[in-house]
């Protein structure tokens, strides 16, 4: 029998304040509606139980600065959430299960590559997290992550921007209408993994036709053409209707084809802010579709009372779209330091704002050009005003040998003549290695 997975974390002791959206009661209702609809006794249902992610299966995905032993407090429900995903996603894998919904909160969308403190209510990327230990440890290669929530995944876009294994896709309300502000078509991906990253910005009130739309004609044949192992859906459900935070305009119902269309092998849960009214009842929808059961009978929380614009209006802006997206042009930027491994590295500047502090991350990210591997990667963060920088170096998966020397003359460099440096971080993903060094601790491995 085809068999639905369901891991259930409402980490109720973890909020980001009394009257924050991201609050203890988000997934409440959820829990008591699926349990009065009787979801859980269906027999192709089956439970799960979370499990805890360890800081080394954090650190393979993203860098924690300073120093990773700062975070461990403030992280344990972030790191119950990322553990749950590998545990579902493994299950998964493994054929445990045909596909699965990861109902956890703190979502993780918007925490990338080098994390200095939470973001947009993220810390952890859950499925990095998750993307990246089934590649280490069950030979993944190629996986699609779509994002569905109506947030650009920026954080996930960055953590994979380079790896031209990973399509990512995100659908999301016009970042100049809505946080963060980014994910527009001409972020296409990085050199080495160009056209690898898809970025769909809809304006206000697209509604379910609209977004229905642009996932028959646009998401399907890419991810076909990708051809994946793996699909990841990072389920948002803020574009419902009565989402306190967004104006897409999108109804459970809607929601349950999105599922359907997708066929995602696993949903992570990311936003959703309705939390008495929406979440709910979207979550039940997405339940439903994945279990392969009907899920036209499920009610809206209240009726319909937002504009929705109208398909026809709609597809000329969306074709429009797609021609820009297409026919843009890589146009990088070569910079090489002095003391850079012999090759080509592109290079690009970046400032990233965390919003729950208030204090702005000041980035210079390099890749060094490659065409026979995702390229070594190194990146200096610093969090401003402070003048220390720490730098995350990425040997990454399946890495060509002159990618792999380059990462580790990076790491030599950064160890023997760190002066201006606090700390860094080496990922290696070809030997599943982690390395943490500290200007006070020295050296760790992981
Ligand atoms: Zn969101
Ligand atoms: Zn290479």
């Amino acid at each position: 029998m085809k068999r639905t997975g369901i891991l259930f974390f409402p980490a109720f002791d973890w909020s980001l304040g009394d009257s924050h959206p991201e609050r203890e009661e988000r997934l409440l209702y959820t829990q008591e509606q699926l349990f009065e609809e009787g979801i859980l006794d269906l027999p192709q249902i089956k439970q799960f139980s979370p499990r805890l992610a360890s800081i080394r299966e954090a650190l393979r995905a993203q860098a924690l600065f300073p120093t990773p032993g700062m975070h461990t407090d403030s992280l344990d429900a972030h790191l119950i959430a990322a553990g749950s995903a590998i545990l579902l996603g493994e299950a998964q894998v493994r054929g445990d299960i045909a596909n699965g919904f990861v109902l956890v909160r703190p979502p993780g969308h918007h925490s990338g590559a080098t994390v200095w403190g939470n973001r947009g209510f993220c810390s952890i990327n859950n499925e990095a997290v998750l993307v990246n230990h089934l590649r280490a440890h069950l030979g993944i290669k190629k996986i699609a992550i779509v994002d569905t929530d109506v947030h650009h995944g920026d954080g996930t876009q960055d953590i994979f921007y380079h790896d031209p294994n990973v399509l990512f896709i995100s659908l999301h309300q016009d970042g100049r209408t809505l946080y963060p502000g980014s994910g527009f078509v001409n972020e296409k991906g990085g050199p080495n993994a160009w056209d690898r990253t898809l970025n769909i910005p809809l304006p206000p009130g697209a509604g379910d036709e609209g977004y229905h739309y642009v996932l028959e004609n646009w998401v399907l044949p890419r991810i076909q053409a990708f051809a994946p192992d793996l699909i990841i859906n990072s389920a948002g459900q803020d574009n419902h209707f009565t989402d306190p935070l967004a104006s897409m305009n999108l109804t459970a119902d809607g929601y349950g084809r999105i599922t359907e269309l997708l066929q995602p092998d696993l949903a992570v849960l990311e936003g959703g802010y309705s939390i008495e009214g929406a979440l709910p009842y979207v979550n039940l929808a997405i339940l439903l579709a994945l279990a392969g059961e009907d899920y036209h009978h499920v009610r809206e929380p209240q009726k319909l009372d937002r504009p929705v614009l109208n398909l026809a209006t709609l597809k000329p802006y969306i074709e429009g779209l797609r021609k820009q997206q297409q026919t843009l042009k890589p146009n990088f930027t070569i910079q090489n330091k002095a003391f850079f491994p012999k090759g080509n590295w592109i290079y690009s500047p970046r400032s990233v704002y965390y919003d729950t502090e208030g204090f702005q991350e000041d980035r210079h990210d390099y890749i060094r050009q490659c065409s026979h591997c995702a390229g070594a990667v190194y990146i200096e963060s610093r969090r401003v005003p402070f003048p220390q920088k720490s730098i995350l170096i990425r040997i990454p998966f399946q890495a060509c040998s002159e990618c792999e020397q380059a990462g580790y003359d990076l790491w030599d460099h950064l160890i023997h003549q760190s002066e201006g440096t606090a700390s860094g971080l080496l990922q290696n993903q070809l030997h599943d290695k982690l390395s943490v060094w500290q200007r006070k601790e020295g050296l760790k491995e992981f």
